[in-house]
């Protein structure tokens, strides 16, 4: 049996599976981003993965795989390999080299990683991203890089707490529940909150920029 067919019954067992399913590598991702899109006219399903994907172990790509089902059908379920997965994204931190960083960043880890994580986090890659202001921050898992947007680079304090941020992120990882990831839980918004004045930060984050989302990307 094809691999998203087994990844399809596995997860609906009640259903038939009615579809034509390609499954393609494809350079455009980083990481080990990866989607899926439905045409409902050929009843096509189409996954497209990171060609990072490739010689991974099956169990897992069959995870990956479910994941992007029940997001496509808008569906609840927890597998084994959903699980499998979840472990894998992770832990792709620790294997994935570190090649990229800036004097400035590095600066700013170093300090937020000592005073608030007691030096235990392992230095991502680190990367100044566009002048943004929607997206002053984000930590990618699968390339474990943490990238902050050049518009915070002039003001020390706010790169700082935007970094603390996004090594939250790296920290705590995320919950999964029926499929759903989720990233900034109550766990993680206390810990974000306990950062010293940070309410204050928080206002000077918005008169940056007013449409501001410190986002967080896995896909
Ligand atoms: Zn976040």
């Amino acid at each position: 049996m094809r691999l998203v067919e087994k990844a399809f019954r596995q997860l609906f067992p009640d259903k038939e599976f009615s579809y034509t399913d390609v499954l393609e590598y494809s350079g455009r991702f980083k990481g080990f981003n990866a989607n899926a899109r439905l045409n409902n006219l050929t009843k096509t399903i189409t996954f497209s993965l990171s060609k990072n994907w490739k010689g991974v172990d099956e169990q897992i790509k069959i995870g990956l795989v479910q994941s992007l089902l029940l997001r496509l059908f808008k569906k609840k379920a927890r597998t084994v390999n959903m699980d499998l997965y979840d472990n894998f994204i992770k832990n792709l931190h620790i294997a994935i080299p570190k090649t990229k960083s800036n004097p400035v960043l590095e600066e700013s880890f170093n300090r937020i990683n000592k005073l608030y994580f007691a030096g235990m986090i392992d230095r991502p890659n680190l990367r100044i991203g566009k002048p943004s202001a929607r997206t002053l921050g984000n930590y990618d898992y699968g390339t474990d890089t943490i990238t902050i947007s050049s518009l915070l680079v002039p003001h020390l304090d706010l790169l700082d707490y935007v970094m603390y941020h996004e090594i939250l992120h790296k920290k705590t990882k995320f919950n999964s529940k029926n499929g759903r990831s989720f990233h900034h839980t109550r766990q993680f918004k206390q810990l974000e909150k306990a950062y010293p004045n940070s309410k204050e930060l928080e206002q000077k984050l918005g008169r940056i920029s007013s449409k501001r989302k410190i986002l967080f990307s896995l896909f």
